[in-house]
């Protein structure tokens, strides 16, 4: 079984969210069950730095594919290289000021493009694939290429966020390389915008998105962000599957970035990894203040405005919050707001920081996590595999991964007087101190590893293949 896996970001080369987390870890869990899987990827200079030793395989119409491995997992990993749209440094999609690239259609249109060409009969290598697997928009127009040009492979369509759906003016259609035809409603047209999203929910040959709870919820109005007609339609081939976690990458016995390691029948070592970072965050040396931590991009979406609400009452009870954190200034304001107002109980880092997201993970005691929607979240799964129970809100792959009161703390509506309440029930647990390390226990001996779910991808591959 050859697989092309498309992704517009993956860790440990290019990294702003879940999405990295799935790309690097789901090949490689294809790769360990014997299938053949190659990851296509814009060649940003992150890429190309961390690749090092890049080979060109091939001239493509725009720019080079060069060819290499991931550092860790040694999967193929091929890279189109095109400077004038991939050679920019920062956020893959964002300039300096925080906008969209002007021409993210032109770039990740080549992304497509490429993608389909790759799986055609006139590709510039020698390794065609039978299934082409899309991540999210930025690979979406995959599959429409594919149906244009009578591509013989058949395609996956993987929604991470349906609330990102790469929409723009409809003169791109043509831009991109799509005949005018592919502009209607059944295509990729969606409410008078040229969707990259909807082109490949319509044309591709299955859909899959990231928790089964998240995979019923989009098929409505309430969560389905305009998209719910569509999937509901196409039910019968849309189909949840739970994200694992890469657990070598998050192994808290031997996690390069922490001052510490522990595992479930040594978890007093963990107190270790807390007290260093209350220190190198400012936050009062107290072995026993709970410590919250939140770790995520700042958005809406995540709730975090539920926990700013709720922060008052959490350190009238000698609670202490650590945040890590970017994303929309106003929350990055009021995070940086709350620290100030509260030095020693609060400590809001603001920017990206892998290092110090494994540090909260492991030295928090308990994990924050009130999304508003979520796909499926790795956050939730790094806490419990780290003996940090989480706080979340009972949405898509929070609800399907957290079990309240056994691995964690759930709540329904989504306000801050539910988070509290919570929040509270995981603050007596930690308070009484048997049950909460039979709490943490359960979730580090839970299996959130990859194994079930990529044989569930290889058996929709299967299927679809007939082999
Ligand atoms: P989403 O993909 O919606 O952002 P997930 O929970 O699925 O949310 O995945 C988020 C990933 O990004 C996790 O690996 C998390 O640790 C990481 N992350 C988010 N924000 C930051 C940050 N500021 N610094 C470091 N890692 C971060």
């Amino acid at each position: 079984m050859r697989i092309l896996f498309v992704t517009s970001e993956i860790h440990p080369l290019i990294k702003t969210g879940g999405l990295a987390d799935v790309s690097g870890s789901l090949p490689a869990a294809l790769k360990a069950l014997g299938a053949d899987v190659r990851i296509l990827v814009p060649g940003y200079p992150g890429v190309l730095r961390r690749l090092g030793n890049a080979e060109e395989i091939a001239r493509l119409p725009e720019g080079r594919l060069l060819y290499s491995t991931m550092p860790d997992s040694g999967v193929p990993v091929m890279a189109i290289d095109h400077p004038p749209f991939f050679w920019r440094e920062g956020n893959p999609y964002l300039d300096d000021r925080g906008s969209d690239w002007w021409d993210n259609p032109a770039r990740f249109g080549l992304l497509s493009r490429t993608a389909a060409h790759l799986a055609s009969s006139d590709s510039p290598i020698d390794w065609n694939p039978d299934i082409v697997h899309c991540n999210d928009w930025q690979s979406g127009l995959a599959p429409a290429f594919m149906k244009f040009r009578g591509s013989a492979a058949k395609t996956v369509m993987t929604i991470h966020n349906i609330a990102f759906q790469g929409n723009f003016s409809p003169e791109w259609v043509e831009k991109v390389g799509l005949p005018a035809e592919s502009y209607t409603m059944h295509g990729a047209e969606f409410h008078g915008h040229f969707s990259f999203l909807k082109a490949g929910l319509f044309y591709s040959d299955a859909i899959t998105t990231v928790s089964p709870s998240y995979a019923r919820e989009i098929q409505t109005s309430a969560m389905g962000c305009g998209m719910e007609g569509l999937l509901f339609s196409r039910s019968r081939d849309v189909r949840g599957i739970l994200n694992g976690i890469d657990l070598e990458e998050w192994n808290p016995a031997a996690d390069r970035h922490l001052p510490a390691h522990y595992d479930a029948s040594s978890l007093d070592a963990k107190l270790e990894v807390k007290r260093e970072l209350q220190r190198s965050m400012g936050l009062d040396q107290e072995d026993h203040a709970p410590l919250f931590g939140v770790v995520s991009r700042l958005t809406y979406q995540k709730g975090l405005d539920l926990v700013a609400e709720c922060a008052q009452g959490l350190f009238d009870q000698g609670a202490q919050l650590v945040v890590l954190g970017s994303g929309d200034h106003e929350f990055e304001r009021i995070f940086l707001q709350l620290s100030e107002s509260h030095p020693g109980r609060c400590s809001a880092r603001i920017g990206f920081d892998e290092g110090l997201s494994h540090r909260i993970m492991a030295g928090a005691d308990i994990f924050l996590m009130p999304s508003r929607f979520e796909p499926c979240g790795l956050n939730q799964m790094y806490g419990m595999h780290y003996g940090t129970p989480p706080v979340v809100r009972t949405t898509g792959g929070l609800a399907d991964s957290v079990s309240d009161g056994a691995t964690g703390f759930s709540f329904g509506a989504a306000n801050s007087h539910e988070l509290y309440l919570a929040a509270n029930r995981a603050l007596s647990a930690y308070r009484q101190g048997d049950s909460f390390r039979k709490i943490q226990r359960n979730g580090m001996e839970s299996d959130f590893g990859w194994g079930k779910s990529a044989r569930e991808y290889l058996d929709l591959y299967e299927s679809l293949t007939g082999r």
